[in-house]
């Protein structure tokens, strides 16, 4: 590596020099470090000769080797709770109850105590324990704007993180992903009829959620609140298939179910629920447009479609094409 030319005390001029990278040892409070850092030489007279971009990474070299070794949280995470939370370096130095300009400190490259160390990590690790500390010393920041920027960053956060793990997540992903044109009322009817064939096939159930009886059919609640911005539109996605956690017994009855039950509106499938037991029987006693939250527990969907499986005779997934047809020629 060659750049730009410094001065060499050996040749009393400005001269040309190369790095090498060497084992080196440094002392912090007292403890020695081992580190890997660099040395420059002039390429005159070979001696060392002292190159501040040099010294500045052995510095830091020998300090993320005490990080390391004394369990400190690093610099780079330091830097990223800022980006992380959208929040400032002094904004967060008050939410901690710090002096002012403490966290600043830490960000240009001081060391922080194990404990305040500590203290950083939890909270880069684990946005609820931000979470908690914007909400119990939001009233130390000086801006309301501060604040509510790094409360949306972090709930949506929150959001993702739980999210990711919920496989009803990945289905619908995945639903989004190979129809065109799905509006909230169709998804909601294709996420419980995934959810009814997959148990009948399989004996099991693909994800954890309960549906509600409402008006217009079997609703999940939480789906119905993330896109009800959409009303009668499609939803957009531009989500990655490959990325999804879905076994290939999830995928061949979410393909059956696409292209069986797909094929038509959200109306129409609205229609299919409303002569099928779980939905009927969760409703009995609700008048026709009467608002209802009662559960379709998935052991009743379950128990229908299996019944539905045999009743149709159906051996393979592509077989729920039977039900789909027969459905929509009785509307
Ligand atoms: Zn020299």
């Amino acid at each position: 590596m060659e750049s730009q030319r410094v001065f060499c005390e050996e040749c009393r001029n400005d001269v040309n020099y190369v790095v090498e990278e060497t084992q080196m040892v440094g002392t912090i409070k007292g403890e020695t470090y081992e580190y890997m850092g660099k040395v420059a030489h002039c390429v005159d007279c070979q001696s060392e000769i002292y190159v501040s971009e040099v010294h500045d990474f052995n510095l830091k070299a020998l300090y993320d080797e005490y990080r390391k070794k004394n369990d400190i949280i690093s610099l780079e995470h330091i830097r990223e709770i800022c980006e992380k939370y959208a929040i400032g370096k002094r904004p967060l130095s008050l939410l901690l109850d710090w002096g002012e300009q403490t966290f600043s400190r830490y960000y240009e490259g001081d060391i922080p105590t194990k404990q305040y160390s500590n203290l950083l990590k939890e909270i880069y690790e684990d946005p609820h324990v931000y979470y908690e500390l914007l909400e119990k010393n939001k009233n130390n920041l000086t801006s309301v704007k501060a604040y509510q920027k790094s409360k949306l960053a972090v709930q949506q956060l929150i959001g993702q993180v739980e999210n990711e793990d919920k496989k009803i997540n990945h289905v619908i992903a995945y639903l989004l992903s190979k129809c065109e044109d799905i509006t909230p009322l169709a998804l909601q009817k294709l996420l419980y009829y995934v959810q009814g064939f997959y148990y009948a096939f399989y004996d099991r159930f693909l994800f954890n959620e309960d549906c509600q009886a409402w008006v217009h059919g079997p609703v999940y609640p939480e789906v119905y609140h993330r896109y009800k911005d959409y009303r009668f539109n499609p939803i957009k996605s531009n989500k990655e298939r490959d990325s999804l956690d879905l076994l290939v017994s999830e995928t061949v009855i979410l393909d059956s179910v696409v292209k069986y039950f797909g094929c038509y509106s959200g109306k129409i499938l609205e229609l299919f629920t409303h002569s099928e037991e779980p939905w009927l029987a969760a409703r009995s006693g609700c008048k026709m447009f009467e608002q209802s939250d009662e559960i379709i527990y998935k052991e009743d969907i379950g128990k229908y479609f299996q019944h539905i499986k045999s009743i149709y005779n159906m051996i393979n997934p592509s077989d729920i094409k039977l039900y789909a047809e027969s459905m929509f020629s009785r509307l």
